[in-house]
């Protein structure tokens, strides 16, 4: 018998007053199933999102084991596990397999599974990618991947312009922007060590770093008209909405696309007509999660090697990240300060 540990919750609220630790016995393995042993999962915005329940998937409750009498939902939606037994039945995973997540919405903090091999991914095996970058990548380096693909093509030496520059995502755009070819304009809020900020975008191959204060001015435009010249940015990528997304959206050139994948700042986009009318730019959303619902595995998993390549090739680094303890208090502490971005020295992520 495995004695396994979940935070879970049963109604929605602040995080550290709904979240609570549960141990519980993990179902046994059948014929059809697989069990997995969790190595690491972060704590993403959306989890916090979902447990205030102010995100669009609602959390399964279930009941983890047959001794439960209360249904729980598990918090959390990234992470890597390790397959540690199969049934005789199940052919497409084996014992050592590294897999994610399937679908979002499958709790992962948690030390155990017990599920259909339906519910996993596996993951292209690969020596060099470290188990940070595999905890982390399903939501944020394949959600750069993408909206640098899907929205429109783009050529070597062109401009991508993003803000939240600094965030997960934005410095997974400079890392396979970079390995692309492409140059990248990215803007971030202003803040009195800006020039260690700059620094660490342009170690990870930003191209520019621009201050969301700056982004506005006059002498901005005239400095980043004398970078790009007529070879503007056609596509912008929004992380934070508000004012940064209006400033960020008149840079575009004609035809531009303008993608929005968050919305740090809580603020709505408000966008000047004329770059509808006169320069005729696109605005779209783009939802990782639906992405991967509406694609197959094998689109998937095909991703998923590109990303892998670029990992061991050293072009796509590790989250800046800081480790949570697999406890009660750390995981409620932490889960509460999951929404706050950045500041607090990176990406939060459970090593169980
Ligand atoms: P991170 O925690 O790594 O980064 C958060 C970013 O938001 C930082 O750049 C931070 O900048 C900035 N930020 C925080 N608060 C504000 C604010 N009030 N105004 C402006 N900027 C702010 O997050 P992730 O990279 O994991 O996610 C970023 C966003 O993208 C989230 O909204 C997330 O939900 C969304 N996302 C969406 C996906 C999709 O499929 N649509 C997939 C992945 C993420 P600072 O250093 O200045 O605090």
């Amino acid at each position: 018998d495995i004695t396994a540990s979940a935070m879970v919750y049963s109604e929605y609220g602040q995080p550290s007053q709904v979240l609570k630790w549960h141990s519980y016995r993990l179902p046994a393995l059948t014929s059809t199933t697989v069990q997995v042993k969790f190595l690491a999962s972060p704590i993403n915005p959306a989890d916090v999102n979902m447990i205030q329940g102010a995100y669009p998937i609602k959390p399964t409750y279930q009941k983890l084991s047959s001794d439960d009498d209360k249904l729980l939902a598990v918090g959390g939606n990234e992470g890597v596990a390790q397959v540690i037994a199969v049934g005789d039945q199940v052919q497409d995973l084996k014992v050592g397999d590294q897999v994610v997540m399937a679908n979002t919405g499958y709790g992962t903090w948690r030390t155990h599974a017990t599920g259909p091999a339906s519910d996993f991914q596996l993951l292209p095996n690969n020596k060099k990618v470290s188990m940070i970058q595999k905890a982390t990548i399903t939501v944020n380096p394949c959600t750069a991947y993408r909206m640098l693909k899907d929205f429109v093509k783009l050529n070597q030496g062109d401009y991508v312009i993003q803000n939240g520059g600094n965030s997960a995502v934005g410095q997974a755009v400079i890392g396979i922007s970079k390995a692309w070819g492409l140059k990248t304009i990215n803007v971030v809020r202003n803040r009195p060590d800006i020039d260690k900020l700059r620094k660490e975008l342009t170690d990870l191959g930003a191209t520019h770093v621009v201050t969301d204060e700056d982004l506005g001015k006059h002498e901005t435009r005239a400095l980043i008209k004398s970078w790009v010249g007529e070879n503007k940015p056609l596509l912008g990528l929004n992380c934070v909405g508000g004012k940064s997304a209006t400033d960020m959206a008149r840079y575009l050139g004609e035809n531009g696309q303008f993608v929005t994948y968050g919305a740090m700042s809580r603020k709505p986009l408000s966008l000047p007509a004329s770059l509808l009318i006169f320069k005729n730019i696109s605005f779209h959303g783009f939802w990782v999660s639906k992405w991967a619902e509406v694609h197959s595995k094998e689109a998937r998993y095909q991703m998923l090697e590109d990303v892998v390549d670029l990992m061991s090739q050293g072009k796509l680094g590790e989250p800046k990240w800081t480790q949570v303890k697999w406890d009660e208090e750390s995981m409620k502490t932490s889960v509460d300060q999951g929404i706050t971005g950045f500041s607090g020295g990176g990406k939060q992520v459970v090593i169980f």
